[in-house]
Formats: structure tokens, C-alpha cells, sequence
């Protein structure tokens, strides 16, 4: 990704006709003051490249600089991510993660594993550790749990994604995670981001329940920083005003990330929705706003399910959604 820019300005520049021009040439210039007098610009990147040479023609520039970035690790992440051997990234076929939200039992996760690998899903998830919003609700069966989900994915020839939720936990997470996941409610845990950065596997990492793109790209370079090969990030809707979906899929995030700063990004339309029945025209539109890969949550029985039923699809429902995007 090309970095921000600063443009500045020579010391009897017209500041506003300077910022006229920048609109001109497609450029989306923010100013930089300095005792109330506007010295300089600076220009987020955006999909409209241009040259050095091309800004400093416009009258009143004195010169453009590359400005320093709160995440140099993050701009120069390749725009793919092997994981286990399994690329995700732009331009590649997308990479489906599916399972139920909780690993509940040795059966489920096998009977999940076997539906899902039929449908040639990619990799399994499941929750050992649960981050829940209530102190009383089920918190995951743990590191049993662990053990239930690297069988049942290896049983199947699938990948495994589950979360650390607490530092202690990352290691015993990282050695059966081939994608270790850091959740939304986890995501502006710095302490917790370094310690599975140190784990050295990819990492998943979800956007935070209000996190700005700038927090969420900060809490990757935390990952990055510390150690880990890539970082795979996560869409999963943002806190809205409107109860009618349980958040709102930011998909002009996605876009953004993916197409204009090229980076690996899945969308999860299963946490944003809340709901089975717009979880296939939301894995439409995550694809085509440049989502390389989709992360749902699949229960064998969604009645029964611990957590998230509402959300959760059948096997063959998934099967239906995955037709029509192939
Ligand atoms: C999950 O993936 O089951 C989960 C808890 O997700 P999130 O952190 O996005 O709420
Ligand atoms: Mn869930």
C-alpha cells in the first residue's frame, strides 16, 4: 500500500486554491495547521495513484513527502496469507471457515467436521473459549474442547480456526490453530494481541464492536510487531443504532481494506447479522465488495446450540449459499 502523503505548501501559498487543485487531481486533502495558518496536506492513500511530480506541479506546493505511518508492518503486509498451506488473500478463489460458534461436544464437532468438509469448506471453527457479553452464559468447554476440534478437523482434512481469549490460553490455542482468532470484544487488548503475535501462527483478527479501521489496523501491527507471519482481518459488523440486525456489516470497510489498501480480509455476516435468513445475500455482497473469504457459523442442529442458534445455518443451507457463489 502507498503511504500518506504530506504536501507541503510554500510559505505565501494560497492554502485554498492549493486545496481546489488536490480535488481536482481526485486527491482527498486534509489540512495541516499551524497557528491557525494551513502549512501543509495530507492525503490519506486512495485508489487514485499519483506521482510525486504530478502533485508538485500544482501551484503552491513546495514539496511532497511520505508521511511517517502508526503502522509500518501493516502497509507493507503482502495482500495474501498462507495458512496452513492455503492461501487467502485478493484474487484468489475465497477460503470458507464454518462450524458451530462452540465446540459443545466430541460428536457435534465430528458430525459438523464431516458435513462441512463434504461442501469442500476449507477450514473448521469452533469456540474451546467463548467471549461472552453475560458472566452467566456458557463460556466453552475449553481445552478438551481443543483437543475434540484438532480430531475432528484432522479427521476431514480441514484447517482449524478458534479463539484465544486469554493470555494464558494462547499457546494451547496456537498449537492446534492453523488461524488463531482474536474476537471483537479481544481486539484492543494489546497485552493479549502481543502474546499471540509471539505464538507465530496467522491470526484472524476481528474488528472491534466500535473499533475504527485505524484502531483495527493498529491492534494488527500489535500482532505483527510481536511476531506473527500475517494477519487475516475480520469483518463482523460494527454496533449500530438499529436492533433489527444484531450489527451492521460495514461493508465499505471492507472494500476499502481489501481493494483500495489490498489487504487479506474475510467478512463474517454471521456475528452481523444475528439471524440464518441474510446470511446468503450478505455472503454475496461481502465477495463482491472484495471479502477473500467467509467465516460462518454452521451448527448441526441449531436448536440445541449453546451459543448463537439464531445465527447459525444447517449444513445443507450452507451448501445452497456456497452453490451460488461458485
Ligand atoms: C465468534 O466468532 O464466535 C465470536 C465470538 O465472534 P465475535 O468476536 O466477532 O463476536
Ligand atoms: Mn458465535
Amino acid at each position: 500500500m502507498p503511504p500518506a502523503r504530506v504536501i507541503r505548501l510554500e510559505p505565501d501559498a494560497d492554502a485554498s486554491a492549493v486545496e481546489r487543485a488536490l480535488r481536482a487531481l481526485g486527491l482527498w486533502a486534509r489540512p495541516l495547521k499551524a497557528e491557525g495558518v494551513t502549512r501543509a496536506f495530507l492525503v490519506e492513500p486512495c485508489s487514485r495513484e499519483l506521482s510525486a511530480e504530478e502533485i508538485e506541479r500544482v501551484q503552491g506546493v513546495a514539496a511532497v513527502l511520505a508521511a511517517p505511518s502508526p503502522h509500518p508492518r501493516v502497509d507493507a503486509h503482502p495482500s495474501r496469507v498462507d495458512v496452513g498451506g492455503i492461501a487467502i488473500g485478493r484474487g484468489l478463489p475465497p477460503v470458507v471457515v464454518a462450524g458451530p460458534c462452540s465446540v459443545e461436544s466430541r460428536e457435534q464437532i465430528h458430525v459438523a467436521a464431516e458435513a462441512l468438509a463434504a461442501l469442500g469448506v476449507q477450514a473448521l471453527r469452533g469456540g474451546a473459549f467463548k467471549p461472552r457479553t453475560s458472566p452467566y452464559t456458557f463460556r466453552g468447554r475449553g481445552r478438551e474442547a481443543l483437543v475434540w476440534l484438532r480430531e475432528a478437523a484432522d479427521a476431514y482434512g480441514l484447517l482449524v480456526v478458534t479463539e484465544a481469549v486469554s493470555e494464558e490460553d494462547v499457546s494451547a490455542v496456537a498449537e492446534v490453530a492453523d488461524l488463531v482468532q482474536v474476537g471483537s470484544r479481544s481486539m484492543h487488548h494489546l497485552p493479549l494481541l502481543r502474546r499471540v503475535g509471539r505464538a507465530a501462527r496467522p491470526v484472524l483478527l476481528k474488528r472491534g464492536l466500535s473499533a475504527t479501521l485505524e484502531e483495527w489496523l493498529l491492534a494488527a501491527e500489535a500482532c505483527l510487531d510481536a511476531g506473527a507471519p500475517g494477519v487475516v482481518l475480520c469483518e463482523r459488523g460494527v454496533r449500530g443504532f438499529d436492533p433489527s440486525t444484531r450489527n451492521l456489516l460495514d461493508l465499505g470497510a471492507v472494500a476499502l481494506l481489501a481493494e483500495v489498501r489490498g489487504l487479506p480480509v474475510m467478512v463474517d455476516p454471521s456475528h452481523a447479522a444475528g439471524r440464518r435468513d441474510l446470511i446468503a445475500p450478505l455472503c454475496r455482497a461481502a465477495l463482491a465488495a472484495g471479502a477473500a473469504g467467509l467465516l460462518v457459523e454452521v451448527h448441526p442442529d441449531p436448536g440445541e446450540a449453546r451459543s448463537d442458534g439464531p445465527q447459525a445455518l444447517l449444513p445443507r443451507e450452507l451448501e445452497a449459499i456456497l452453490e451460488g457463489i461458485r
